[in-house]
């Protein structure tokens, strides 16, 4: 049996796909001859042709011509024969076929993602995918290509990015494992989002699992069993049967009030990271979203995304909340959320560095951007700004101030767009420690303990080894969370929960306690959340 963090509840059997993590690392590869080297080159290019020429036709039948086109530009690109005779010329210069690719591609993804134009900034994401394509070939390392994979099929990776997740179709996944990541990686967050079971943190689970093994993994207690006996397996199966017996059982709860049993109202919200997830709050009977990760936008891109396509993205989840709140976080970039071509530098202590608020406060401009966004869909619904990490008064102050700048410049722009309330995470000791003071400059508080407990116990949250203290039970953080509940009510501000502690049903009852108004949870945690709520006694 293989252990490690239970991280999306479930129960999940099937078939291991084991997505193999292999750098496109050439650096052992030695050059021969300058002629060999460009006959694997254009060997190379020819299989992308002819793969890509396939692969255009299945989507042309599954998705339509639009998609099918963007593929079909993949070819013309590297039939162009400026970008071969390119790679040619770097050959004859000494380099390897991966090399030439590899430099000749970069060029062009710099000169592109240089230019102020969407659709020349789309091109340089074309040629990453033509550069990592080749060079898969060249390497001779197998793609998988996830949305494919067969129904009932284990994924198992090293780690899975963004853009790995958003090819998941849930209906064919029964699971998740990784060897890296924690309860409140992003893997996790996107795992529980799509109510896939995870297990994460597995020491060497792509080497210990083999493609095609039957693999049984319980999400509750983080075990994975490998070619599981005939018995485990019934086993597996009645526990499978009980958990969606529960889960049925919850359904009562959708539609229903949130209300404590003295009749005390509190509010159930979902967290989503794209506008689509906003589906799975509604069909899970969420009262509002209490944090939308916006960094999702700016993930897996070679560009930041535009105001029009944030505007687009916001109006559509206030539309599709019909009035009910929205939370909006801005930019959360930085820490364990790397986005390359923001270029944030590398640094020493990445948690303690520039990120979120601090980074949108210095590029004033990229911020300015997401400000405008949002207050212009505020006009389809009834959306708040939620700024991340604040640490003092001086940066709501600041941001506050360049939100009035944009409606500004909305004004006098004729652009529509409605006063929208701010409000802070609490995410840090040094809000804990001012929220008397910061809950007179904003509106609203929600606390993300996936960062507070990580900040005030000192530990890094993605850590396996130091895990054990990883713990929002710790008598500090529990403080820390009683203490901004009790400063927000004093000043009389909404104040709620977005880390993945609102879910936890035995905290729950202090948090009711102590006065939380709402409680933000992935989606597939609403209905628990709900019951344990109507269920307490007070
Ligand atoms: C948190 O820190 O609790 C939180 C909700 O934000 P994130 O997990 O995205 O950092
Ligand atoms: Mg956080």
């Amino acid at each position: 049996m293989l252990k490690g963090i239970g991280a999306s509840q479930g129960y999940g059997i099937g078939k291991a796909v084991v997505i193999s993590d292999a750098k496109l690392d050439y650096n052992h590869v030695k050059f021969t001859t300058a002629q060999n080297e460009k006959d694997r080159l254009q060997k190379a290019v020819d299989t992308f042709i002819k793969e890509t020429r396939k692969l255009a036709d299945d989507v042309k039948k599954s998705a339509g011509d639009k998609e099918a086109e963007i593929l079909e530009g993949h070819i013309v690109m590297l039939s162009d024969p400026f970008m071969l005779s390119q790679m040619q010329e770097n050959i004859d210069a000494g380099s390897v076929a991966e090399k030439a690719v590899d430099t000749v591609c970069t060029m062009f993804i710099d000169m592109f993602s240089g230019v102020d134009d969407e659709l020349t900034k789309q091109r340089a994401s074309d040629v990453k995918d033509i550069k990592d394509s080749l060079l898969h070939i060249l390497l001779g390392v197998n793609q998988v290509d996830i949305s494919k994979v067969e129904k009932g099929s284990v994924l198992i990776a090293k780690d899975f990015t963004p853009s790995m997740t958003g090819q998941i179709n849930k209906d064919n996944v029964s699971a998740i494992l990784t060897e890296v990541g924690g309860i409140t990686s992003h893997s996790a967050i996107l795992a529980r989002a799509m109510g896939i079971p995870a297990v994460l943190s597995i020491p060497n689970v792509c080497g210990e699992v083999k493609n095609g093994d039957l693999v049984a993994v319980d999400g509750f207690n983080g075990k994975v069993i490998v070619s599981p006996s005939d018995d485990e397996i019934k086993d597996f199966e009645k526990k499978q049967e009980a958990y969606l017996k529960d889960k049925e059982s919850l359904k009562q709860y959708f539609g229903k009030p949130t209300v404590t049993k003295s009749g005390i109202k509190k509010a159930v919200y979902g967290n989503i990271g794209k506008a689509e997830d906003v589906q799975n709050v509604l069909q899970n009977s969420g009262e509002g979203i209490g944090l939308f990760r916006t960094e999702f936008l700016f993930m897996d891109r070679q560009n930041e995304p535009s105001e029009e396509e944030q505007f687009e993205a916001y109006s559509t989840v206030a539309k599709a909340m019909d009035g009910k709140e929205v939370i909006i976080r801005t930019l959360d970039v930085g820490g364990d959320k790397d986005i390359p071509y923001l270029n944030i530098e590398k640094e020493e202590n990445p948690f303690l560095g520039h990120r979120a608020i601090r980074y949108c406060l210095y590029n004033k401009e990229l911020f300015k951007k997401q400000l405008r966004a949002l207050l212009r869909a505020s006009v389809f619904g009834n959306i708040k700004i939620m700024l991340p990490l604040v640490t003092c008064v001086e940066e709501v102050r600041k941001a506050k101030a360049l939100i009035e700048e944009c409606k500004e410049e909305l004004k006098c722009e004729g652009k529509e767009y409605r006063s929208v309330d701010v409000g802070i995470m609490v995410e840090t000791p040094s809000a804990v420690f001012i929220s008397d003071i910061l809950a007179k400059e904003v509106s609203f508080f929600s606390i993300g303990t996936n960062d507070l407990t990580g900040y005030t116990m000192a530990v890094d949250r993605g850590n396996a080894k130091v895990e054990n203290l990883y713990d929002v039970f710790q008598p500090s953080v529990l403080r820390a969370i009683e203490t901004t509940i009790k400063n927000a009510k004093a000043a009389g501000i909404q104040v709620g929960m977005c880390g993945e502690a609102a879910a936890d049903t035995k905290l729950i009852p202090y948090l009711i306690e102590w006065g939380l108004d709402e409680f933000s949870v992935s989606p597939g945690s609403i209905l628990q959340t709900r019951k344990t709520i109507c269920e307490y006694d007070k």
